[in-house]
């Protein structure tokens, strides 16, 4: 058994699909330059521990708190990728010429983007860019995903969901993702219920920006298992702010969350923070 330790500033966990969709996806720590492949510390004791310092993820400076999951505060303010207008892609506001970073812009939300359903505590509906496919839904633990529409630009993939969020939740119920209390669904037979019903609304959407702007996707649906062999009953969660050490024995993966006997972590949430892993 290897004691090797880990140590350097959190990332996102990096989930690879599986080569077969019956095994479970891979999941991998990533601390600064180093990677540790957690799949096979099921069942095994882990600890990780704050040091107490926190880098910007994307300038490198030393911040004392972190924004928006890992920015300093002056990247925070300054970066468009960083802007409310991510969260919320129908505010974007490009054409009034008040986009933070115009040329990050356009490689980033003036390009095609999908709309999709997933399933990850019930069914969801969410955009991403093409590239970020199946990243996200593994990022969000969904157990199934489907594209559904294909549209050019992030603004526009905005202005669908707003429509769709007339019908279908765009959150995740992070509790009852992390309890496995999720059923398989149908998620061809609940893309064809939302078109029927938002038809009208799609129209105009179609109407707007053009016939030829909003595609429909005749995609198959994707299933993922997780590597999980013990559900939280009672979801617990841990947080370095409060207690820099977190411990106890691995018992699952899933999204960005390690599951532990003692508790659960989004690490995602702690991006940046300098930790030992052991
Ligand atoms: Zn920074």
């Amino acid at each position: 058994m290897s004691d090797k330790v880990l140590r350097g500033c959190l990332r996102k966990m990096a989930i690879e699909p599986a080569a077969n969709v019956q095994l479970p996806v891979n999941y991998a720590l990533r601390a600064g330059a180093q990677q540790l492949a957690l799949n096979d510390k099921l069942g095994q004791p882990l600890t990780l521990e704050w040091r107490g310092a926190i880098a910007c993820t994307h300038c490198g400076r030393a911040t004392k708190k972190s924004f928006a999951q890992g920015y300093c505060y002056p990247c925070f303010k300054r970066l468009a990728q960083c802007d409310t207008c991510i969260m919320k892609p129908e505010t974007c506001h490009f054409f009034q010429g008040t986009c933070r970073e115009p040329e990050w812009a356009k490689q980033h939300c003036f390009q095609p983007h999908i709309v999709y359903l997933a399933n990850s505590s019930g069914v969801k509906v969410g955009i991403t860019r093409k590239t970020q496919m199946p990243t996200r839904w593994l990022d969000q633990g969904a157990i199934q995903a489907l594209p559904i529409l294909e549209v050019d630009t992030r603004q526009q993939a905005g202005f669908v969901e707003v429509l769709f969020k007339e019908q279908v939740s765009d959150r995740t119920n992070w509790r009852a993702m992390l309890k496995g209390e999720v059923e398989p669904l149908d998620l061809k037979a609940e893309r064809d219920r939302l078109f029927n019903q938002l038809e009208s609304g799609l129209n105009q959407l179609k109407a707007e920006h053009g016939d030829d702007a909003i595609r429909l996707l005749e995609a198959s649906a994707h299933t993922f298992t997780y590597p999980v062999s013990d559900f939280p009953r009672k979801v617990v969660s841990h947080n370095f702010d409060k207690n820099p050490r977190v411990e106890g024995v691995l018992q699952g993966l899933k999204g960005q969350y390690l599951i532990l006997d003692s508790g659960v972590i989004n690490l995602r949430k702690f991006t940046g923070y300098e930790i030992e892993v052991s």
